[in-house]
């Protein structure tokens, strides 16, 4: 999707000075335009008592922007130890960190329980009594099974390894509370980059809907409902936004209407990741190399190890090149990384004005699962991270990798078993 007007307004005037004293390539996020969205999505959910957001730490794991989702009042929602090391190092502690987790080690849940606990997302039954201690307030991941399908990413809910299934669940909350449990949440996460609102709608129905009955069984009130993550953002130029304020009227006229079946409301959380911060980032590349061949290459410096989507789903990113309109005169290209893998392309045949050697082009909607992706294959080193700042200053919040960081983990002491 082309970038959103604010973010073009207050970057791309200075994108050629921000190039040449950072050095490219790198991503670079908008701090107003992420509080912007998330201004949007608690006033969606405002009638909802105790709406939170737990920002989902692995689509942007920066400190800098987890900041900016901690001044918003959000939490986060960590699924490995480095994750909880990374928001508890922003002071972030107990009710704030949602620890959803999957095939759990016995080293998870001592992360999770150290330094005041979290709350936690068990994903299967036979963890509760794997748990060192049983804590006051549990969740658990559900998983629907074929009484959902899927969206078209994350695939059918019987065929993925999350969450516990339709014939545990009741047993599964009836042995927390048996160890100990005395306040529970219901988790589930189906969906991934999914803009009809009405799909979320229907798992916020399935949720109330499975607490009234494991109420009823079992007689515990819920002290939240989580409906996960998976909100879509438009990464393609005919793509609709997601409509967060019918998908806030019509969740709330449900809550609604289980306050007054039940008589209590229980709160409403989400762990949305992309929706958040995705179309508020980009990857900002300079073009090094033009190759005319059986197709013409646009060689820029950047590569797949900073934005594996376009290779890993065939996913479309949607590219501007600064200073140059879209308009007659456009060619078609591919526009490819340095890397040893053909599918090294951020953009397939893609219709572009003539790019030469020097200019800018700007990937977008890179703010959610992009540098967060990155590797070192092919010993491909990472690049920096900026944040255009509310201020208007530009700030490096993350630097680039260097051969020295890539070369760390090959000394260490020597270490021989000899059998
Ligand atoms: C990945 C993930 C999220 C965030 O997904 P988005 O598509 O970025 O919103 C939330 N919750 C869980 C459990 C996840 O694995």
């Amino acid at each position: 999707m082309p970038i959103s007007p604010g973010f073009s307004h207050r970057l791309y005037p200075h994108l050629p000075a921000i190039a040449a004293h950072f050095g490219t390539p790198f991503h670079i996020y908008d701090e107003v335009g992420i509080r912007e969205t998330g201004r949007q999505l608690q006033q969606a959910f405002a009638a909802i008592p105790s709406f939170h957001e737990y920002y989902a730490v692995k689509a942007l794991p920066n400190p800098s922007v987890l900041k900016i989702m901690q001044d918003m009042g959000f939490g986060f929602d960590c699924s490995s130890i480095t994750e909880l090391l990374l928001v508890r190092d922003i002071g972030a502690d107990g009710d704030a960190i949602m620890f959803t987790s999957n095939n759990t080690s016995a080293e998870d849940f001592l992360a999770a329980e150290a330094n005041g606990g979290c709350i936690l997302n068990l994903d299967d039954i036979s963890l509760i009594d794997k748990v060192p201690h049983m804590p006051e307030l549990i969740c658990f991941r559900y998983n629907p099974g074929p009484r959902r399908s899927g969206n078209d990413i994350i695939g059918k809910p019987e065929e993925a390894k999350y969450g516990v299934s339709h014939e545990q669940i009741v047993e599964a909350y009836r042995r927390a509370r048996a160890r100990g449990a005395k306040r529970f949440g219901l988790h589930t996460m189906l969906a991934s980059n999914e803009l009809n609102y009405t799909y979320m709608v229907r798992t916020a129905a399935m949720l109330l809907e499975l607490a009234e009955s494991i109420g009823r069984e079992l007689d515990i009130p819920f002290t939240f409902l989580n409906i996960g993550g998976g909100l879509g953002i438009p990464y393609t130029p005919d793509a609709r936004p997601l409509d967060i304020v019918a998908m806030g009227k019509e969740i709330t006229a449900l809550f609604a209407g289980f306050q007054q079946r039940q008589g209590y409301s229980p709160a409403l959380y989400m762990e949305s990741g992309r929706y958040m911060t995705g179309p508020h980032g980009v990857l900002v590349t300079r073009a090094i190399n033009r190759k005319e061949i059986y197709r013409t290459y646009i060689g820029v410096d950047a590569c797949m190890n900073s934005l594996m989507r376009p290779a890993l789903y065939g996913a479309y990113h949607h590219i501007e090149v600064l200073g140059k309109q879209e308009g007659p005169g456009l060619e078609t290209v591919d526009v490819v990384g340095s890397l040893c893998e053909n599918n090294d392309k951020f953009a397939i045949q893609r219709h572009l004005p003539r790019v030469t050697d020097g200019d800018l082009l700007i990937i977008q909607d890179t703010g959610a699962h992009g540098l967060a992706m990155g590797f070192n294959y092919n010993g491909k080193l990472r690049p920096k991270e900026l944040l255009l700042r509310r201020d208007g200053s530009v700030a490096l919040i993350r630097r680039e990798e260097t051969p020295e960081d890539y070369f760390a983990t090959l000394r260490f002491e020597d270490k021989v078993l000899r059998l």
